[in-house]
C-alpha cells in the first residue's frame, strides 16, 4: 500500500533553510505541498530557493532572511508568515551553528553566540508560533538537536549544551501544549554531509564512521524524510518524541 504524504494548504516555517539540512526539508515540505516560510541570514540564496520552490513544486515560498540569534527575529519572521498566509501550522527549529573549542580555552563570547543561536533562537521561535498555532489548535513542531546533545563531545561542550538544551525545551513544550493540538518533538541527526560536516578532518570522519553500525554517512534528505513524518498525521499521538536519524550511533 503506498502511503502518500500529503501537506496541501498548511504552512511551514523553517530556519535555516538555505542550504544543508533545512533546504532538504523545506524542499521535502514544498513537494508535499506545503507553503513555506524560510529563514537564514543570507538573503540571496533564500530568495532563489523560495522561487524553486514554487517553480518546481506550485506552491508558495516567502524568503524572509534574518539573525536567529537576534532578538526580535522570531516575532518578525512569524508576523510575516501571518501576513501572507494567515496561519502557521508547522515550525522547524533547524538553524544552528558551531564554534568548537575545549572547554578550558572557550571563550564567553563562543560559549555564547552558539547557545543564542542554537538554543535561545529556539526559544523565540517558539515562542512566536505558539500563539497562532494555539488560536488554530492545532501545530506541529520540530527541534533539530543532535546525538551530541545526547552524547557529548570533546571539544564541542558549547554545540552540546545548546543541543542537550533543546531536548529539554522540545519535552517541556509538549508537556506544556499537548491539550491544545499541538506537538513538539526533536529530531537528533548523527553525521550527515553538509557544510558542517565538512569542516571536520578525514581522521574525525574516519572516527565517526567506525562508530556507526550503518557504516556511512547521513544524507540532508533521510533528515528531511523524518521531519516530514513528524509534521505528518502519521504522528498524531508522538510528541516530546527524539528521533535519532544517525546510523545507530547513538543507541
Ligand atoms: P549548515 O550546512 O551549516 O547550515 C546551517 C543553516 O543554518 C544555514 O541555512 C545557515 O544559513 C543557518 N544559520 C546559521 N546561523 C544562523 C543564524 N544566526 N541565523 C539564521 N540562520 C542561521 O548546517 P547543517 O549541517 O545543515 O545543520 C542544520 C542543523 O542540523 C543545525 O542545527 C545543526 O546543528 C544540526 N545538525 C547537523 C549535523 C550534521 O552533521 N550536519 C548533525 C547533527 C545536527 P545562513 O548562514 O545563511 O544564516
Amino acid at each position: 500500500m503506498a502511503v502518500v504524504i500529503e501537506l496541501g494548504g498548511q504552512v511551514a516555517l523553517v530556519t535555516g533553510a538555505s542550504r544543508g539540512i533545512g533546504r532538504a526539508i523545506a524542499e521535502r515540505l514544498a513537494e508535499a505541498g506545503a507553503r513555506l516560510v524560510l529563514c537564514a541570514r543570507s538573503a540571496e540564496p533564500l530568495a532563489r530557493l523560495a522561487h524553486q520552490l514554487g517553480e518546481r513544486y506550485g506552491v508558495e515560498a516567502l524568503a524572509v532572511p534574518g539573525d536567529v540569534g537576534a532578538p526580535e527575529f522570531a516575532t518578525t519572521a512569524v508576523k510575516q508568515a501571518l501576513e501572507r498566509f494567515g496561519r502557521l501550522d508547522v515550525l522547524v527549529n533547524n538553524a544552528g551553528l558551531t564554534a568548537d573549542g575545549l572547554l578550558v580555552r572557550m571563550a564567553p563570547e563562543q560559549w555564547q553566540q552558539v547557545l543564542e543561536v542554537n538554543l535561545s533562537g529556539a526559544y523565540r521561535f517558539v515562542r512566536a508560533a505558539l500563539r497562532p498555532m494555539m488560536r488554530q489548535q492545532s501545530g506541529r513542531i520540530v527541534n533539530i538537536t543532535s546525538v551530541v546533545g545526547l552524547r557529548g563531545n570533546a571539544g564541542q561542550a558549547n554545540y552540546a549544551a545548546s543541543k542537550a538544551g533543546l531536548i529539554g525545551l522540545t519535552k517541556s513544550v509538549a508537556r506544556e501544549v499537548g491539550a491544545r493540538g499541538i506537538t513538539c518533538n526533536a529530531v537528533a541527526p548523527g553525521l550527515i554531509e553538509t557544510d558542517m560536516a565538512a569542516q571536520l578532518d578525514e581522521a574525525q570522519r574516519r572516527r565517526f564512521l567506525e562508530q556507526v553500525p550503518l557504516g556511512a554517512l547521513g544524507q540532508p534528505a533521510q533528515v528531511a524524510d523524518a521531519v516530514l513524518f513528524l509534521v505528518s498525521p502519521l504522528a498524531a499521538y508522538l510528541t516530546g518524541v527524539v528521533l535519532c536519524v544517525d546510523g545507530g550511533f547513538a543507541m
